[in-house]
């Protein structure tokens, strides 16, 4: 049977993830975004079951023990996960499905799924990637602090992806990433 490809978009956050695969969808309809469960807060502007499945820790846990998510990982101080029939679902249907998730997840998917195409974005420097996550302004300055920490060991794992790509330029990265994925170039 022709299953779908599982594309996994990962690194530290504030590296532009978000956005890369924003414009990889708009470009490509036919590459199916997998919504992830979190316990985090919903920030302003963001919507239930279309940024993500906001849950509280025990419904979240509830998912864990039923072998409902594919991945699942803290960040933070919050739960994140992958659930695990939407993605099963598609990939019969021969779809491809972007995961867009953190590096410790990311990891995990290799072991379920050995053939998945898992692309890295590295930020130019961690100066850039604080100054982008200050930007943005979503998150208070305790959460930059552990956000900015975790990047350092996030980083250290970049090799051990398939891609690595340094996200200087948005419209390089996404012709980058273009080609990884549709084989081009
Ligand atoms: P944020 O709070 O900024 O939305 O997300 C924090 C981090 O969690 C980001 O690096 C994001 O990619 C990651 N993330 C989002 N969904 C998932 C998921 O389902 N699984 C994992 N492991 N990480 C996720």
């Amino acid at each position: 049977m022709n299953t779908g490809t599982l594309i996994v978009i990962t690194g530290p956050s504030g590296v532009g993830k978000g956005t890369l695969v924003r414009l990889l969808t708009k470009k490509y309809p036919e590459l199916y975004l997998s919504i992830s469960a979190t316990t985090r807060k919903p920030r302003p502007g963001e919507i239930e079951g279309k940024s993500y499945y906001f849950l509280d820790r025990l419904e979240f846990e509830r998912m864990i023990a039923h072998d409902e998510l594919l991945e699942y990982a803290e960040y933070a101080g919050n739960y994140y996960g992958t659930p695990k029939q939407k993605v099963q679902e598609q990939l019969q249907q021969g779809k491809s499905i972007l995961l867009e998730i953190e590096v410790i997840g990311a990891g995990l998917v290799k072991q379920i799924f050995p053939e998945a195409l898992r692309i890295f974005i590295l930020p130019p420097d961690l100066k850039t990637l604080e100054q982008r996550l200050r930007n943005r302004g979503s998150e208070d300055e305790e959460d930059i602090k552990k956000r900015l920490e975790r990047a350092i060991d996030e980083l250290i794992l970049s090799k051990e992806f398939e891609y690595e790509l340094v996200n200087d330029d948005l419209e390089q990265s996404l012709a980058s990433i273009e080609a990884i994925i549709f084989n081009k170039g």
